[in-house]
């Protein structure tokens, strides 16, 4: 998708800090850390939010939660816990319109979201 940082991101075209890479998935570090380790997952096919998420995907949104797995345990933050968040829309925060899951950990979260 044209003017979607992200894709860009999975086209090279604008540099990343790659954690996790196949065919489906990208994962890397976010550039403006909320927590020491804060990661963010995203799908290679464009989609711009959950509300656009379609039966077609199920296979890719239930593997984006094997890569968060795999991702928890070669950080070592599947001991220590960590959190996964989707900002969807206005009220929530969403800035970058293509689907990204937020992996923070590394410290005590505490109650706020973010
Ligand atoms: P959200 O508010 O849920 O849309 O989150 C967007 C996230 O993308 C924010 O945490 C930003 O810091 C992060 N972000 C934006 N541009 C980049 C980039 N070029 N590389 C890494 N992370 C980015
Ligand atoms: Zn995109």
């Amino acid at each position: 998708m044209e003017n979607c940082i992200f894709c860009k991101i999975i086209n090279n075209e604008i540099p990343s800090n790659k954690v996790y890479e196949d065919d489906m998935v990208l994962a890397f570090k976010d550039i403006n850390p909320q927590a020491p380790i804060h990661i963010l997952v995203i799908p290679k096919k464009h989609i711009p939010s959950i509300l656009e998420i379609s039966k077609e995907d199920d296979t890719l949104i239930a593997h984006i939660y094997d890569v968060i797995n795999i991702i928890a345990k070669k950080e070592n933050i599947d001991k220590t816990g960590f959190r996964v968040i989707t900002n969807c829309g206005q009220d929530a925060g969403q800035e970058v319109m293509h689907l990204h899951f937020h992996i923070l950990a590394g410290r005590k979260l505490g109650t706020k979201i973010i």
